[in-house]
């Protein structure tokens, strides 16, 4: 057998399709053996690097790639810039650990969680975003089926956005508070929303329920609060005041 056929039986595509321009190169730099074998060793590592990235970037169902790269902290002068990047070292995610994104709309909350969801990804750690309308639809079409609840549990990191937003009867919010209960200690759950924790009670329509939940998310969670301006309104107005100065021209 062939040599690039042993690689393909061996499952290693990247050093069989390389295999010939490697072999070429080698001979003309006179590469040692060990040299050669690193070398497409570390290819194939890195192409399959790649392709777990792409296929967890498919299965995380991120409604748009946002980055930390491109978040404008000056548009936020409250956040602390250090609160981001310690989250984005992802230890919050080894540890299990919980985010709580609170703000008005526009602030960047779900950027950021995106963002994040991002950073975890690149480590190679599956993550999963919906929103809590989503979650609940799906939920209830399902009647919570042992399945639906493993394809939220089983991420190491799931984001839940824009909770504070569908109204919530007492069995949506057992809903929710199930998938929080599954996950306590067991995962990451990013959670946006624009109601602060004391409103959440009246928000659940179920105060005791609401309690249960909020005392195992916040149990080890980071609470970043978000004030300002939303960046929405901010890029219409100032698209507004540009076309105004070039109609003025
Ligand atoms: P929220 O979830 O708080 O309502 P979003 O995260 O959806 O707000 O932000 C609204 C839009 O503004 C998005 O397109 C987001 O990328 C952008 N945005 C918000 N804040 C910033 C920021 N500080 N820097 C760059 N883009 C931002
Ligand atoms: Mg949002």
């Amino acid at each position: 057998m062939e040599i690039g056929d042993s690689l393909l039986s061996l499952g290693l595509e990247e050093a069989a399709s390389g295999l010939e321009e490697l072999l070429s190169r080698a001979t003309a730099e006179g590469w040692s053996f060990t040299q050669f074998l690193s070398e497409m060793l570390s290819r194939e590592l890195s192409s399959r690097a790649r392709g777990r990235e792409t296929m967890l970037m498919r299965l995380s169902r991120l409604p748009q790639v946002k980055t930390l790269a491109s978040f404008d902290f000056t548009c936020v002068p409250d956040l602390d810039p250090k609160v981001i990047s310690e989250l984005a070292t992802l230890r919050f995610v080894h540890n299990r650990e919980n985010v709580l994104f609170l703000g008005p709309p526009g602030v960047g909350k779900t950027h950021l969680a995106i963002a994040l969801a991002v950073e975890a990804i690149r480590s190679g750690h599956k993550a999963y975003f919906t929103t809590l309308k989503e979650m609940i639809e799906r939920l209830s079409r399902t009647g919570a089926s042992a399945r639906s609840l493993r394809a939220l549990s089983s991420p190491s990191l799931l984001v839940v956005d824009e909770v504070g937003y569908l109204p919530m009867g007492p069995a949506e919010a057992h809903l929710f508070f199930q998938v929080i209960s599954a996950r306590y200690e067991r995962g990451s759950v990013i959670i946006t929303s624009n109601k602060g924790v004391g409103e959440w009670g009246e928000y659940l329509s179920d105060p005791t329920l609401a309690a249960a939940l909020l005392d195992r998310f916040l149990h080890h969670c980071h609470v970043v609060n978000i004030k300002g301006d939303s960046y929405r309104l901010k890029e219409q107005s100032k698209s507004k005041a540009k076309k105004a100065s070039q109609a003025k021209k």
